[in-house]
């Protein structure tokens, strides 16, 4: 188990960062919530929840500017927003992150899909727009509140009739799922973002479930760049703590081969899984 001076909430994964992180670290998850470059010196967009591993946050700023902010939803920006002042915000998926996924989930006429560790939702809301109208998401989570908090702005964005939420531990509900035969290899594509320390009891279940040609992306791969951190590196308890589960985990997925992978600098890092076996 995992101590209590590091977890106050059972989410093993970037909520207890967030719980365990000093406000200092976490305050710049506002600083682009309604798309003005608002300068509060060095690293806002730094740190593991904040989504930058660019060399610059004038550049991530710029990205953000330039290229999401004014293509973005309007019900996704609410999301954005709403989502900025909750705290727990360092959890959210970065609104680069989730232009990417739809792109992505266009690419692949993704119909079908999963996604574990839901927050306030914005990713799971940009998968929903991203489907077509007869597409599904079987979303998880352990905490409905949060989810609840994100629902308006999936009715707003007139998807929420995608959406099957289902309260619980991940591995409990994929195993409720995989008592089903036909749900095996029927997923185009699984969103993993949840707890971290449970990613690779994760891939063997999400193995039976996508089909083959699906994709699984596995979030946050690059743990704030910790993964090439020396044993002696000073790093933030939480950095330290999830830093060798991230280190296994893509040590499981380079060597599985049952998938091709890509491991994707964007935001905090999405390894790409496309399942050919
Ligand atoms: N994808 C989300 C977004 O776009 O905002 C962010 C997800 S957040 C990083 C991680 C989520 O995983 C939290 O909402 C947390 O409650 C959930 N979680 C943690 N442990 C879990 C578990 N064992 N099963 C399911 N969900 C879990
Ligand atoms: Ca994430």
């Amino acid at each position: 188990m995992v101590s209590t001076t590091l977890i106050s909430n059972p989410s093993a994964s970037e909520a207890t960062i967030t719980s365990a992180t000093p406000n200092g670290e976490i305050n710049g998850a506002a600083d682009h919530s309604n798309g003005v470059h608002v300068s509060k010196g060095p690293g806002r967009h730094q740190t593991v929840g904040h989504k930058s591993l660019l060399k610059s946050d004038d550049l991530y700023q710029y990205i953000l500017e330039t290229s999401v902010y004014p293509r973005e939803n309007k019900a996704l920006k609410g999301l954005r927003e709403m989502t900025s002042k909750h705290p727990w915000n360092l959890m959210t998926t970065s609104p680069d992150e989730g232009q990417f996924l739809m792109m992505l989930l266009k690419l692949m006429n993704a119909k079908n899909t999963i996604e574990l560790g839901v927050y306030t939702g914005y990713s799971l809301l940009s998968t929903a727009l991203a489907l077509p109208e007869d597409g599904k998401i079987i979303a998880m989570d352990i905490n409905r509140k949060n989810f609840d908090l994100g629902y308006p702005f999936m009715e707003q964005a007139g998807v929420a009739h995608k959406i099957d939420f289902r309260e619980g531990p991940g591995l409990d509900t994929l195993d409720a799922l995989l008592l089903e035969k036909k749900n095996h290899g029927f997923f185009d594509f699984i969103f993993v973002d949840a707890d971290k320390d449970n990613y690779s009891n994760y891939h063997e279940r999400l193995m039976k479930l996508i089909k083959i040609g699906g994709m699984i992306g596995y979030d946050n791969t690059l743990w704030n760049g910790a993964v090439v951190a020396a044993d002696d590196e000073v790093l933030p308890k939480y950095v330290r703590y999830y830093k060798d589960y991230v280190c296994n985990i893509n040590r499981v997925l380079a060597s599985d081969p049952r998938i091709e992978i890509s491991q994707v600098p964007i935001s905090d890092g999405i390894t790409l899984c496309r399942r050919i076996l």
